[in-house]
């Protein structure tokens, strides 16, 4: 079972150094992280496998990095300055001011179809503060997410040096168009593909990495003649589909959802959400528009345009003729995807059960901490609810339930209730003995691929080949670590807990017979091998 709860996946990434919350030596900055030692590998990983699918493994593809800073003009025609905006409202009684489309949304239970109608809502009273429940709102007002700096050395106070932090990586490649086309002397269809930062000033960032103010986006434009940028769409929702469920994400977890009428940006003909199953709904993981000829033409020179120094267009030899190119956009996020290829692989399992006495001191616990929830004064009622619930079935399901109480004591609002200190103290010591974390991570998505561990780290020839094979394994380009600072029954559960595909034991038949013995995360079967052939067995199970 995928993680069923954010905060285990929180804990987890904070525990074994995948994520940290950004500058926590002065307390944070909110919803902002830093990714550590084993998350910045697990991320390139996915960065590595977007680029070798759409730019190495595909003919038609050309790769491109463009600056984060541009001229203010881009955002000016690409229409981000007048309309990339979020409606907020001010609520007078509370003064909290919530996100008016959500609020909207959330209380009537559809989307609206825009700012007009978010007001004549809060005109007629219709909708209420989420936080307090007052009715008096201010008019919703846009507020726009790109972030402003200056470029200079000096702030002149006026808008002469203004730049934005890029909102998304997609203008880049469109205004190198052009660039591209010439140098790389292509046809259509052809794309460019970029990974880069992007920056959002979003009112509600949230849940963990799914939404912060900055991010990376990993982008396509797809350039085709007008009239078939229709096939062309449907081989990209197809194709980015597959390159999750490749990468070993459950087909279960993944949906394909048509964006309704009311939802498309104006420019789009059409746009598919690939959205995934996080721990709190499906949210989307990638956005595959069908943008038209708008882009381009925007940034072509026109009366609408005097700025442009030229027009984005194509020659078209078939034709004979130039002709401006339709778009289609599969637009992911690194953040986001990594999140869900976490949450995805993510399984508490019992390897086998405790003694009764232990399962029935921890189910009583439990239960009164259950107990304690239901008299808990001042807790909203839905959390009230889920966390009752939860230890109801946690207690009635004991030991088979212990994984999910792993869930539980890692839950930010179970922790607030006193019980659950003596729960953790019995409950931890248990669980440790007897289930194992694993992430289930695709070999090529881990961030580390092999460990490499001597059977005692007391004897120097097992430790001399051991580090030895780690050094050729890491060589040939194997990503290897050598660990010898525990028993291997505790070594196995630590990278298990990390994702690691597979672990060598040297033990005394190894000097011998020069092989070793290589345990699998997934089935913790052994098998033995020889250890010249590691490097090449390992490369071949990577492809
Ligand atoms: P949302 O509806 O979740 O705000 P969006 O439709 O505005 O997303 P796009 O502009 O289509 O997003 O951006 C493409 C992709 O970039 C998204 O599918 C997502 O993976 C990623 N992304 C967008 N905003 C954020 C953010 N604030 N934090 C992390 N990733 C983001």
């Amino acid at each position: 079972m995928p993680a069923t709860s954010l905060d285990t996946i929180v804990s987890l990434c904070k525990r074994r150094g995948f994520v940290f919350p950004s500058s926590s030596v002065y307390g944070g900055l909110g919803s902002t992280w830093d990714y550590g030692p084993l998350g910045v590998e697990l991320k390139n990983n996915v960065k590595r496998a977007w680029w070798r699918s759409v730019v190495h493994e595909r003919d038609d593809m050309e790769g491109l990095d463009a600056a984060i800073l541009m001229n203010r003009l881009v955002w000016k025609y690409s229409g981000h300055e007048a309309t990339f905006s979020d409606p907020m409202t001010d609520c007078r009684a509370c003064k909290t001011r919530p996100r008016a489309d959500h609020v909207f949304a959330a209380q009537k239970g559809r989307d609206p179809k825009g700012l007009a109608e978010i007001n004549a809502a809060i005109e007629a009273k219709e909708i209420a503060c989420p936080k307090c429940g007052s009715k008096d709102l201010t008019p919703a007002r846009p507020f726009n997410l790109m972030f402003r700096t200056s470029v200079g050395p000096v702030d002149s106070g006026d808008d002469s040096g203004l730049v934005y932090m890029r909102p998304e990586t997609a203008q880049g490649i469109y205004v190198n168009f052009g660039n591209v086309l010439d140098t790389m002397r292509r046809k259509l269809p052809f794309g460019i593909a970029q990974i880069g930062k992007a920056f959002r000033n979003e009112i509600t960032p949230g849940n963990f990495t799914f939404r912060t103010r900055e991010f990376e986006q990993m982008e396509i434009e797809y350039f085709v003649r007008p009239g078939e940028d229709e096939a062309a769409h449907e081989a990209w929702i197809t194709e980015r589909t597959n390159w999750y469920l490749k990468l070993g994400m459950r087909p279960e977890n993944l949906r394909v959802r048509e964006q309704e009428k009311h939802e498309l940006a104006h420019y789009a003909k059409r746009c598919v959400d690939l959205e995934y199953r996080f721990p709190m709904g499906w949210s989307e993981l990638e956005g595959i528009a069908n943008r038209t000829d708008y882009d381009l033409k925007a940034h072509s020179r026109s009366p609408e345009n005097p700025d442009a120094v030229g027009e984005l267009k194509y020659f078209d030899q078939e034709q004979k003729k130039h002709l401006v190119p339709y778009v289609i956009e599969p637009s992911a996020g690194a953040d986001r995807a990594t999140l869900a290829f976490l949450c995805d692989a993510y399984e508490d399992a019992l390897v086998k059960e405790p003694p009764a006495e232990e399962t029935a001191k921890l189910r009583d616990l439990v239960e009164s901490f259950a107990k304690s929830v239901g008299r808990r004064e001042g807790m909203a009622a839905e959390v009230k609810q889920r966390l009752v619930s939860t230890a109801e079935t946690i207690a009635a399901g004991l030991p088979g339930t212990l994984p999910q109480l792993i869930g539980l004591m890692e839950d930010s609002e179970a922790a607030t209730i006193e019980v659950m200190k003596k729960v953790r103290g019995v409950g931890e010591k248990i669980a440790e003995e007897h289930t194992r974390t694993v992430l289930h991570l695709h070999p090529r998505l881990a961030p580390l691929t092999v460990a490499v561990f001597p059977l005692k780290r007391n004897d120097p020839r097992l430790v001399e080949m051991a580090r030895g094979l780690k050094r050729d394994l890491q060589r040939s380009g194997v990503r290897t670590v050598y660990d010898d600072t525990g028993a291997i029954g505790k070594l196995y559960r630590r990278q298990d807990e990390i994702g690691t595909p597979w672990c060598i034991t040297v033990d005394f038949q190894s000097l011998e017979d020069q092989t070793v013995t290589v345990r699998d995360r997934d089935t913790m079967q052994q098998e033995r091998l020889k250890a010249p052939e590691l490097a090449a067995t390992f490369a071949a199970r990577l492809t």
